[in-house]
Formats: C-alpha cells, sequence, structure tokens
C-alpha cells in the first residue's frame, strides 16, 4: 500500500536519516565514547540493503527527504555509489539528498558526491579555534576547513552545526558567527542533548536558545525570521547574516517533527529518544518481501510517542548519537 506514513499523534513523517555506518574517527565528546566498540562489520547493512530500504521509503511510504548520516558516512568505502544508487530515486519521489558529516575527508569526497547527486551537505564544527577544536574532537581543525573549501567550489550547498556545551565552547558564539559570514555559510547552533556516551550531560551544561541569543545581542541586533518547517529557529542580523538554533532542550519542536531514523544496522527509531527499536535486518535478510518491510516501518512509527517531552533529561536509552546518526 503506497500511502503518508503517519504516527498516532497524525504527524506525517517525510525525512528519513540514514545513517551509514557508526564508525568515526573523531572524538566528540557529546557523542562518542572513547573507546568506542563497533558494530561488528555483518550486522551493518550492505549497499543492497541501504538501497532496497530507501526505495521502500520513497515508493511506498513517501518519504520525500533523504539524509546519510553516521557515525562518519564518509568512511564507508561505498559511500559514493551509495548517493548514486539513492539519487536515482529522484525520478520516483525524493526531492533532496542529502548528508551530514564531519567533512574530515570531504575534500576528496566532494567532487564525486556532487557528481553522484548529492544536494546539500550539513557540517558539524563546534569551534573555531584550532586548539579548542583538537580538544573537542581530538581531531584537527585543517581537514574539516578544506572539506568545507572543497564543498563550496563544487557548489554543494553547506550548512554548519555546532553544538555548544557550558564550560566548553559557548565562547565560539561570536567567533563563529564571525567565521561564517566571512565565509557564506550558514551557522545553526544545537542545544546539547542528553544523548552522549560518556553520560556527562547536565542540563546546566545546555547553553540554552535565550543565552545564545543574549551572547550574539551583546554586539548584534537580531530578528527572528518567520518559523519554517526545518527544525531551527531562524534569526536574522543587519548585516543580513542568517544564523539558526536548534532548541531540542528549552523549545522542544516535536509537535511538528517529521523525521524517522534507521541505524547502521538497520534498526527503526521513531525519536531520538525512543527507547526501543525495530529490527530490520532479520527481515531483510530472510528476504521478507515489501508488504512486511514496509509494515515494520509503519508499526514502529506509530506507536511514536510525543517526544522528548515524554522523557525529558537523562534516562537510559538503547542507542547513543554516534549509533542513532544525530
Ligand atoms: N559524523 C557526522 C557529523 O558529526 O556531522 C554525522 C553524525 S553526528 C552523530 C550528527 C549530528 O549529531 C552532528 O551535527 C552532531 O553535532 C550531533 N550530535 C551528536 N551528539 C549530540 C548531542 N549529544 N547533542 C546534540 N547534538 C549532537
Ligand atoms: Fe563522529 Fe559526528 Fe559523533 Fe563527532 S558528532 S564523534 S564527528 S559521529
Ligand atoms: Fe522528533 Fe523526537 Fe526530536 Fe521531538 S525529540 S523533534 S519527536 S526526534
Amino acid at each position: 500500500m503506497n500511502s503518508e506514513l503517519k504516527d498516532q499523534h497524525g504527524r506525517v513523517k517525510r525525512k528519513l536519516r540514514l545513517s551509514l555506518t557508526d564508525r568515526c574517527q573523531f572524538r566528540c565528546q557529546y557523542c562518542m565514547p572513547e573507546t568506542p566498540k563497533w558494530l561488528p562489520r555483518d550486522s551493518i547493512l550492505r549497499q543492497e540493503e541501504i538501497v532496497r530500504i530507501a526505495t521502500l521509503a520513497v515508493t511506498q511510504l513517501r518519504i520525500t527527504h533523504i539524509r546519510l548520516t553516521g557515525g562518519e558516512p564518509l568512511l564507508r568505502k561505498d559511500v559514493v555509489e551509495i548517493t548514486a544508487e539513492l539519487a536515482k530515486l529522484k525520478s520516483q519521489g525524493l526531492e533532496k539528498l542529502s548528508m551530514t558529516s564531519n567533512a574530515a575527508r570531504l575534500d576528496d569526497f566532494a567532487v564525486p558526491l556532487k557528481a553522484a547527486g548529492l544536494d546539500d551537505i550539513n557540517i558539524s564544527l563546534d569551534a573555531i579555534d584550532a586548539d579548542l577544536f583538537q580538544t573537542l574532537t581530538k581531531a584537527p581543525l585543517q581537514p574539516v576547513l578544506n572539506g568545507i573549501a572543497a564543498a563550496k567550489k563544487v557548489g554543494l550547498p553547506v550548512k554548519v552545526n555546532a553544538v555548544l556545551m557550558k564550560g566548553q565552547n559557548q565562547d565560539q558564539i561570536l567567533p563563529m558567527l564571525e567565521w561564517a559570514a566571512a565565509e557564506g555559510v550558514e551557522l545553526r547552533f544545537i542545544e546539547f542533548m542528553p544523548l552522549d556516551s560518556g553520560h556527562q550531560w547536565d542540563e546546566s551544561l545546555v547553553v540554552t536558545e535565550t543565552e545564545i541569543l543574549n551572547a550574539v545581542s551583546e554586539k548584534y541586533d537580531i530578528k527572528v525570521l518567520p518559523k519554517g518547517h526545518e527544525p531551527a529557529t531562524r534569526y536574522q542580523l543587519e548585516s543580513g547574516q542568517t544564523f539558526g538554533i536548534i532548541p531540542t532542550i528549552s523549545h522542544a519542536f516535536c509537535g511538528s517533527c517529521d523525521r524517522i531514523r534507521i541505524t547502521a544496522k538497520g534498526t527503526v527509531f521513531a525519536c531520538l529518544f525512543s527507547q526501543t527499536g525495530t529490527e530490520l535486518l532479520p527481515l531483510l535478510r530472510e528476504n521478507a518481501d515489501d508488504e512486511a518491510l514496509a509494515k515494520a516501518i509503519r508499526g514502529d512509527i506509530w506507536n511514536k510517542h510525543r517526544g522528548y517531552i515524554d522523557h525529558p533529561g537523562y534516562v537510559e536509552r538503547p542507542v547513543t548519537m554516534h549509533a542513532m546518526g544525530g
């Protein structure tokens, strides 16, 4: 049956975040444990399984946007082939194919990804100070800057996401805004969510939307822009520069949530904060037909709770951010 994918609260799902791997060469404190245990390779979705799920999502469940994520999607050897295969779905209802990446390998991948049909890319960058970046991620800043330059050069639209944590990088708010203006890229600040593997999250570490606006307004006049479909609230400075804030903690936007997530091992999660998911891998490897796969996805999504408001704060979850894909 070809029909919209809906949850019990009437929210229609249009966006799929598809994780290509749980592996990553960065160790961002808010995401990755210091000594991560990677999924065994044979439990990761194969290229043909990813293509099958994406095709079903577009043709049967009316998903219109797919975002490839991870872990770090550019660590996957067949990332360009996967991108090219999924881009073919644009003739069947897919409107946009995007990626979220740490950009460390983007210098090598920008040209082939653009040629394969990638429409745009979100890049994580939590500090523009090189030493602080290294402290936060355990990785050097320069390859990321090279990756951003490569994406811009090839005409791949770039947005930059920065997760802010008190006592770590909130002093980067103004320097990052100024860097984004000079680069001509849109910056979005993300509130730190209780999904870090190290269980350090505490509400007092969240730099809230209000605090971000206070920091920016010390130097600039800010105008709020009308709310669109994106989770970010967008703002404009007098210069015309725009930026966004994703306020998952202080102003959860769950009432309009149109996303679903599928992890690298093929588990469907209706929400970032879901306590359980539905495994598709056994179905895929037992040659289940499309109807059975679609039914499994629809069942999981239908039972979706309201969102963060139902599970605020730190609770044990079966999956952390590097496994979920953000
Ligand atoms: N490795 C890629 C990257 O960093 O862009 C893609 C995967 S990463 C898990 C996706 C997004 O999740 C990134 O923008 C990252 O900043 C965000 N993220 C990870 N852990 C987070 C947390 N605890 N709170 C808020 N955002 C988080
Ligand atoms: Fe890797 Fe992205 Fe997680 Fe950082 S946020 S550790 S880059 S998966
Ligand atoms: Fe959607 Fe869950 Fe995020 Fe709310 S917390 S916006 S329901 S994914």
